[in-house]
């Protein structure tokens, strides 16, 4: 048989066609047999049991009913008229309610008949009922073989409009499993099938699709959640120790000159013990001959500066280059100062390269990194075009991961024949078991206490009401002269709304706080570079009191002065965007207040975000809030990373099978790095079809 067979066109399945194999492709991404078989129900309908109408609960839930209708009558409403039937068993009785098709159920329904009942239940007013029930006499219900677990398939409008329902889904698996089951091969080894009791590939596949059981079901769903999860560990792995084993790291042997000078006499202040922590973790990456690639996390604040200053130090003792990239303009220039500060009593020159460089200043620049007199290049990703060539880069640091994609991670490499050490910092707390599956390849540094003195952001939630409270407090708070963050949420979609929202913010709080007692500065995206730079140098200096934004002061500046954040219309931020926000006060010794501005009327989700933002200040916390509020796929970061374009696990829900699927994994390539013994064949086979390994190669190669 063809081996591809799974990657015949889905067209050419009994009747798809070409039409609905289009709308396929368009609606469910469904291509190929293969994706049709990967196409996993997202829920099941129990139908493996009768409820009694005493037993109904408030859940809304489908249930199955027998029973008999004892009357049925025509009621009158405000728009044309409903059938309503009354349905008995022996504890007690529900309606039934048709709005559509009501000639049709007249004609056919029987009184008094046992009759088998399905659907939703609605409760009102103290009684349950039923709409548009499925509805099947008792006595033809009993001649059929039923499929007790139902599997209901994620459907679209379109889909169903043309006829695509899940019947027919249903029918065109069906048939697939039938026409290809001999050739779907295992795919796991037998050990790890063994060790873990699984069912096989094939029986697992007609399992999930059309169980026979719930305990066949759930067996069958652990299987093919595990088989994902392994399989995106052993990629993850794999890649890790090819480059560890393959790929020659710049050994870094001395801590010479440089870092001992800054080290004993440049130093602004004690290093925390988890900034030590990390830079021991550092310094035994950049030793060990092997190229460091390691994601550096720390909560806003945690001083991540310090320790990628302290990274590059050591790049120069050893003879090497270095450069920090950030995802902005303006943090890349907030770094370039603060690095510059820190270096230049060292004497040491730093570069600063950004899209608004002009081509004339850019020229030194290229000039100073091809002949080594300038070794430290900080910038945007202007830093990665073509035209930046480095004599002899030897670090590379990205700030803030979410805002590259692993491409660009990527065109690091290409400025040297042999790769610079990596570090990634990211202020974005990544839970552990997302880390696990996004950052595998990765090894993770934690930032994991805030410098000493810093007091807890105190953060409230007030509403409009509240405003002229607010604006006294904002009063009191630049009477002791400090400053003032006031944030507008800037969402793409009502873009011109928003601005409208800005400019009604910004002249309401010129009113309250008019000059010439009061400056205040107004930063948005559609300024120019320079005006924006303008107006955040005012307030870095002090000059105006009040910073009215959008979201463009998210990442990364820092006014230790600024002791108030305001955010107006809290409720439409992420609960990692709030947190980020709040991190921009609390950066000195003053007590920093966090105020959450929303309407009164919250939806449940908006409730739960504003309220986890009073309770915590813990980035980690935040995170799996956020994570359990919208699941993984729309956490920063994930959307890049196709790594969690799963089929049926999920990182947040499933993660004591990541833990499961990663051990095995380890295990694994442990015993048999190559992936060499027969008994492995299948794994290498199957690891060479999947997309993550292609992609993963072609990063490393
Ligand atoms: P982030 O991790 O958000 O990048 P920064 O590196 O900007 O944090 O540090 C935040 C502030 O804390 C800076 O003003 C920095 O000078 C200060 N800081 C960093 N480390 C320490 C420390 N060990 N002791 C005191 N202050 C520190
Ligand atoms: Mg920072």
């Amino acid at each position: 048989m063809h081996p591809n067979a799974l990657q015949t066109p889905i067209t050419y399945l009994k009747g798809v066609g070409p039409g609905r194999a289009a709308l396929l492709g368009r609606e469910l991404g469904i291509e190929t047999y293969q994706d049709l078989l990967y196409f996993f129900p997202n829920r099941y309908i129990d139908k493996s049991r009768f409820y009694k109408i005493s037993e109904l609960e408030r859940t809304g839930a489908e249930v199955q009913i027998i029973g008999r209708i004892t009357h049925i009558k025509t009621v009158a409403q405000k728009k044309g008229k409903r059938l309503v039937a009354t349905f008995k068993d022996d504890t007690g009785s529900l309606e039934l309610v048709w709005f559509r098709g009501q000639k049709w159920i007249q004609d056919r329904i029987k009184l008094n008949e046992p009759y088998v009942i399905f659907g939703r239940t609605n409760y009102f007013n103290g009684s349950f009922s039923m709409p548009h029930p499925e509805i099947e006499l008792l006595s033809q219900f009993e001649g059929q073989k039923r499929i007790v677990m139902q599997p209901v398939y994620p459907s679209t409008e379109k889909l169903s409009k043309q006829g695509v329902t899940n019947r027919q889904i249903s029918k065109w698996i069906h048939f697939l499993l039938e026409e290809t089951g001999g050739q779907i091969g295992e795919t796991l080894p037998a050990k790890v099938r063994e060790a873990l009791v699984l069912p096989g590939k094939q029986r697992a596949l007609w399992q999930v699709h059309f169980p026979d059981s719930q305990k066949e079901l759930a067996q069958s769903r652990f299987r093919l959640k595990f088989e994902e999860l392994f399989y995106i560990q052993l990629a993850l792995l794999t890649k890790k120790n090819r480059r560890k084993s393959r790929i020659k790291g710049l050994v870094f042997e001395k801590v010479g000159a440089l870092f001992t000078d800054f080290f004993e006499n440049h130093l602004p202040f004690e290093l925390t013990g988890a900034q030590k922590k990390v830079l021991k973790e550092i310094r035994a990456d950049l030793g060990s001959h092997a190229q460091m690639n390691r994601l550096l996390q720390g909560d806003v604040g945690s001083g991540k500066t310090i320790v990628a200053v302290m990274t590059i130090l050591l790049a120069l003792d050893n003879g090497f280059q270095a450069c920090l990239v950030a995802p902005t303009e303006i943090l890349a220039q907030q770094h370039h100062q603060s690095v510059s500060e820190l270096l230049e009593p060292m004497g040491i020159k730093v570069g600063l390269l950004t899209g608004s460089v002009k081509t004339k200043d850019r020229k030194p620049i290229h000039e100073g990194l091809k002949n080594k007199s300038l070794s430290i290049l900080i910038g945007t990703h202007a830093v990665l075009e073509e035209t930046v060539q480095f004599a002899n880069l030897g670090l590379a640091i990205i700030d803030e991961q979410h805002r590259f994609g692993v491409a660009q991670r990527a065109r690091m490499w290409k400025k040297n024949d042999t790769p610079p050490h990596i570090l990634v910092m990211t202020a974005t707390p990544i839970p552990r078991t997302l880390a696990m599956s996004l950052y595998g390849d990765l090894d993770i540094s934690v930032i994991d206490a805030l410098p000493p003195g810093r007091k807890p952001v105190r953060t409230v939630h007030r509403t409009d009401s509240d405003r002229l409270k607010v604006f006294g407090f904002i009063r009191e708070q630049i009477a002791l002269g400090r400053q003032v963050y006031v944030v507008y949420p800037l969402i793409q979609e009502s873009e011109a709304l928003d601005y409208k929202d800005l400019m009604d913010g910004f002249e309401s709080i010129s009113r309250e706080f008019p000059p010439p007692s009061y400056q205040i500065s107004i930063v948005h995206g559609k300024m120019k570079p320079q005006d924006k730079e303008y107006e955040m140098q005012r307030f870095v200096a002090g000059k105006t009191q009040i910073m009215v934004a959008t979201t463009v002061i998210e990442v990364g500046v820092n006014v230790p002065n600024a002791s108030v954040m305001v955010i107006e219309s809290a409720e439409r931020f992420g609960l990692s965007q709030l947190h980020q926000l709040r991190g921009r006060v609390g950066r000195g010794a003053d007590q920093s207040y966090c105020i959450l501005m929303s309407s009164g009327k919250l939806s449940d989700d908006a409730r739960t975000r504003l309220q986890t933002m009073v309770r915590t200040n813990d980035g980690f916390e935040i995170a799996e809030t956020d994570l359990q509020l919208r699941g993984p796929g729309n956490l920063m970061g994930t959307q890049q990373s196709g790594i969690l374009a799963l089929k049926i696990a999920d990182v947040v829900k499933d993660s004591d099978i990541l833990k499961t699927a990663r051990f095995y994994a380890q295990q694994l390539l442990k015993n048999d790095p190559g992936l060499e013994a027969v008994s492995h064949q299948m794994v290498r086979e199957k690891m060479s079809r999947m997309d993550v390994f292609k992609n993963i190669w072609d990063y490393i190669s």
